[in-house]
């Protein structure tokens, strides 16, 4: 049971222990709920309380807009997973990675006198890619870039077209498929998203070390609902102007956010390696569900998954199995089809590959959920293979 939680519509009750009949397996989200089990275990030690007249300024030690003791913790942290390259880079927090993409898009625009002068950035990402990108992109619209659609319609050669600069996305782990990626487009600025580069979902090959990386707290310890990103910098005035983008549009993160990261990030810190190693447990629970869920669909002659080779991680010292953050669903039959809404009939909510241009044949599975969601979608998954050897 979760005392006190927050129940989805296929559970009720003070715990979220009982089970709604028939309900639909909403796999929609990246909602990473699978690590509350590990902070249950963890309540005390990372438990945060100050009173009220604590953390009151807008400013912190120093006179900035950032904890500088949080900024040394992640710094820690990064050096003793091995997953970036921090002494030559510039940390820059903000309300979520979200906010921090379109922080560095900004930083990486055309500025002062070029923004009149010279064309605007295109923004491009390779397809399939996370679509919340372009929304931005679309949404703030400004003089300096535009959205220019997927890599695939610009010469890979080239860091310029007709029309300006690139500034490329990219995801690695990827979202949704969870490829591990590298630029496409030379010589282009790239924001390369390393949201899942963590041992519970990848191997760790080598410390990644682009000019521009962006972390999140969501994936790293599960705090999705405290909103805190941050990013590396290689070039000072990139951070200047990213850090200028989040002091005009926020004034800066919530302190009661830094607070508790910067105590999860002690926790983790603490039992690196140990019986209570959070990226052990995290991988564990990850291999496993993907481990079930390949078992099932592997009887489908319907619907399959992405193929995740082995890799040997630097981290864990060991070849790791896959452990990915999604399924990344393609429909073998009927492909005139939708295949998430092929999946919605089967009682399974995804989505879809249209969104992030991949096509109807494919669509995302969020695996990230509780241990009782992904209960609930192995059900849904099982029936609908089962359903094939009847010929429903
Ligand atoms: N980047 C990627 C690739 C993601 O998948 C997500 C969350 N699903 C985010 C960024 C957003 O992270 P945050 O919660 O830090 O805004």
């Amino acid at each position: 049971g979760r005392p006190g939680c927050e129940c989805n519509h296929c559970f009720a009750g003070p715990d979220c222990s009982v089970r709604t009949p028939n309900c639909t397996a909403d796999a929609e989200s990246g909602n990473p709920l699978f690590l509350e089990p590990y902070w249950m275990r963890h309540a005390a030690a990372s438990a945060v309380v100050f009173s009220g007249w604590h953390r009151m300024s807008y400013a912190t030690t120093g006179g900035g807009l950032q904890s500088v003791e949080l900024e040394r913790h992640i710094r820690r942290l990064h050096r003793a997973v091995g997953n970036a390259a921090v002494d030559d880079k510039h940390l820059v927090f903000a309300t979520g990675s979200t906010q921090l993409s379109n922080a560095l898009v900004y930083a990486l625009s055309p500025e002062g006198n070029a923004v009149s002068s010279s064309p605007p950035a295109s923004v491009v990402a390779t397809a399939p890619y996370y679509a919340a990108y372009k929304m931005q992109v679309d949404m703030f619209d400004a003089r300096e870039y535009r959205w220019a659609g997927t890599t695939a319609t610009w010469d890979k050669n080239t860091s310029r077209n007709s029309t300006g600069d690139f500034i490329e996305f990219v995801t690695s782990p990827n979202n949704p498929d969870t490829a591990l990626r590298k630029p496409v487009l030379g010589g282009s600025s790239a924001i390369v998203d390393h949201a899942y580069y963590w041992p519970h979902f990848s191997h760790i090959p080598e410390p990644a070390d682009e000019d521009v990386m962006l972390f999140s707290a969501s994936k790293l310890s599960g705090h999705a609902g405290s909103r805190f990103g941050w990013a590396l910098i290689r070039d000072e005035n990139v951070a200047t102007r990213a850090a200028q983008y989040i002091k005009t549009s926020t004034l800066g993160g919530s302190r009661e956010t830094q607070l508790r990261i910067l105590k999860l990030v002690k926790v983790i810190l603490s039992n690196l390696h140990g019986a209570e190693d959070i990226f052990a447990f995290g991988y564990d629970v990850m291999r496993s569900r993907w481990h079930r869920l390949n078992a099932v669909v592997s009887r489908s002659t319907r619907i399959s998954l992405q193929k995740i080779p082995p890799g040997y991680c630097t981290y864990l010292k060991r070849i790791k199995e896959p452990s990915p953050a999604y399924a990344w669903v393609k429909c073998e039959w009927e492909e005139d089809r939708d295949c998430s809404e092929m999946l919605l009939e089967a009682g399974i909510i995804s989505r879809s590959g249209v969104s992030n241009e991949a096509g109807s044949r494919y669509t995302r599975v969020g695996l990230l959920k509780t241990e009782d969601d992904f209960d609930v979608l192995l059900e849904r998954v099982t029936d609908l293979v089962n359903a094939e050897k009847h010929g429903q």
